[in-house]
């Protein structure tokens, strides 16, 4: 058995981040920039109100209460035309530009109306004013290449102006199911000994989740020359091929049979539970990931090298899900000599993430898997955690919260 931090090693090793392309802000989410982002000029652009009020000079209103004329009124998108000299004020609104003069803007809330004036009853020197830059400031690296772009980022960008960020081009992955015994999930009445092709939906979810392109190559029975021409279309149409099924030790396992004949692909048996037996190789120039068949096995599988694999390609800083320090809510035994995946619920107790078994641990299990927000990961070596004991949580989804 290989060790999985080798096997890890050896599929990123041989990744390339993809070719960079400008895309708009409308189809960047989750794409990483190719290069570092400059800001051009500051955000805000100019000093501005942060509050609807008035703006005054802060020497006018050190002692309160005092009365300001007002002298003229300034929405959003307008600017003054006069400047706030002693003694005066001018009503400004949020987001309006600061109008020379003044350095200070009084809440609406802490005054009251006059005719033609404003009484003053509280003001804080220089509060409300968001200045020049505050936000970002030009000339600024504000997002470095390698950020995964999200909504906020997204929303970063276009106060800058970069509308088409360079971001690394969205993976195609084509994604194929195999067995003889495989059909497909419309399939209303099961024949005998069949069963519902899951791979694929979760394959599929999985992908688009990362922000990868999906390509659906369908299901290929045990049949060797279909397998070979599915293949072979995957390898030309998509940067990586993604298959299920066939790679394990069975005799009917052709899947292996074909990727050996058609590619550089190696046959592991990694040290990891599930998904023990992993292809990985290249058909075509295309990096091929043979997944196990079992369902979370290719979730598993998925986790620890395809998505690490295509954030590679895609350019990303950052290739793996957060890991933290929780607690084991009960005894689980695993394979000592195994990195085993554990899928767990987490919960917050007492200031602590206490993991619990989110259902059955067998391989075919994907229900519990689909109840699950993490991996508890247990490493080699060891076989027992006892209930109470220190165990690392790879989360690949924090539980949602029905209120606070
Ligand atoms: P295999 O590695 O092809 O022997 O498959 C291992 C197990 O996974 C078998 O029980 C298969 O029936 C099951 N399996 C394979 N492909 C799928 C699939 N697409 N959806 C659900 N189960 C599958
Ligand atoms: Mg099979």
């Amino acid at each position: 058995m290989r060790p999985l931090a080798d096997a890890q090693r050896d599929v990123l090793a041989a990744m390339r981040p993809l070719p960079v392309e400008a895309v708009s802000l409308w189809s960047a989410l989750g794409l990483a920039l190719a290069e570092d982002v400059v800001a051009p000029h500051d955000v805000p652009p100019f000093a501005n109100s942060a509050m609807d009020g008035y703006a005054v000079r802060a020497e006018d209103v050190a002692e309160l209460p005092v009365e300001l004329r007002v002298t003229e009124d300034v929405p959003a998108g307008h600017v003054a035309e006069g400047k706030v000299e002693a003694g005066t004020a001018i009503k400004i609104m949020t987001g309006a530009p600061l109008p020379a003069g003044a350095d200070t803007v009084v809440r609406v809330e802490d005054t009251e109306p006059g005719d033609g004036t404003v009484k003053i009853l509280a003001a804080e020197p220089r509060a409300n004013v968001r200045r020049a830059g505050g936000d970002v400031e030009a000339g600024t690296v504000v997002f470095e290449a390698g950020t995964r772009l999200t909504p906020p980022h997204l929303g970063s960008l276009a106060t800058i102006g970069v509308a088409s960020p360079e971001v690394h081009r969205r993976p195609r992955v084509a994604v194929l199911s195999t067995g003889d015994e495989v059909v497909p999930p419309d399939t209303a009445e099961l024949g005998p000994g069949m069963i519902r092709d899951a791979n694929r939906p979760l394959l599929g979810g999985l992908l688009t989740e990362l922000g990868a392109e999906v390509i659906d190559l369908g299901i290929v029975g045990d049949d060797a020359d279909a397998l070979r021409t599915s293949l072979l279309r995957g390898a030309e149409v998509a940067d990586v091929v993604a298959t299920s099924g066939g790679v394990s030790m069975g005799e009917y396992d052709l899947v292996k049979a074909v990727l050996a004949e058609l590619g550089d692909v190696e046959f592991w048996k990694v040290a990891m539970q599930p998904a023990k037996p992993f292809a990985f190789g290249h058909i075509d120039g295309t990096p091929l990931f043979g997944l196990p068949g079992n369902p979370v096995s290719v979730l598993v599988a998925f986790e620890q090298f395809l998505r690490p694999a295509l954030l590679t390609m895609m350019g990303s800083r950052f290739l793996f899900r957060p890991r933290i320090p929780g607690v084991a809510g009960e005894r689980f035994v695993t394979d000592p000599q195994k990195t085993v995946f554990l899928r767990v619920t987490v919960s917050l107790e007492e200031g602590r993430w206490v993991a619990r078994s989110a259902g059955g641990q067998a391989s075919n299990v994907l229900s519990a898997a689909a109840a699950a927000d993490a991996f508890a990961v247990v490493p080699v070596g060891v076989g027992t955690v006892e209930r109470g004991d220190a165990v690392t949580l790879e989360m690949f989804r924090w539980p949602e919260s029905r209120g606070w």
